[in-house]
């Protein structure tokens, strides 16, 4: 599978965070708000893998808004989820390109552009030669 080095949208900070290991790898770190509940989740940053630690006062079907922990800006996107209808959440790929993925807890839609076509291919190769594999 591959890792996604996530960053911050505004300040470019990585996300990932060496002392939270989800999947092997360091997850992506992102402070979220609830229902006036606040707090910090990680997810893992495995393309593919829906593996997250996310605090329990979050129920499922739960729509979150998420910050950065570096400059606390909103990652919230224009884009709405076309399966759920919630908000999707925005964060930028180091290798260039972004992902968006969507902010209602359980709901594993994500979307991933790159800006240009030949990272794309490469990364759709790898994930579908992992599919093979698997
Ligand atoms: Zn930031
Ligand atoms: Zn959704």
């Amino acid at each position: 599978m591959i890792q996604l080095n996530v960053e911050c949208p505004h300040c470019k900070h990585s996300l990932l965070d060496e002392k939270h290991i989800i999947d092997g790898h360091p997850s992506a770190c992102l402070l979220f708000e609830c229902e006036g509940k606040k707090g910090e989740l990680y997810l893992s940053s495995l393309y593919g893998s829906h593996t997250s630690k996310i605090p329990s006062s979050v129920s499922e079907e739960d729509v979150l808004t998420l910050f950065c922990p570096w400059c606390n800006a909103s990652l919230m996107s224009n884009r709405m989820c076309n399966k759920c209808n919630a908000q999707m959440v925005l964060m930028n790929l180091a290798e260039g390109g972004k992902i968006q993925i969507c902010s209602r807890k359980g709901c594993k839609k994500h979307l991933l552009e790159f800006e240009d076509l030949e990272t794309e291919l490469k990364a759709f190769y790898n994930v579908y030669s992992t599919f093979f594999k698997g």
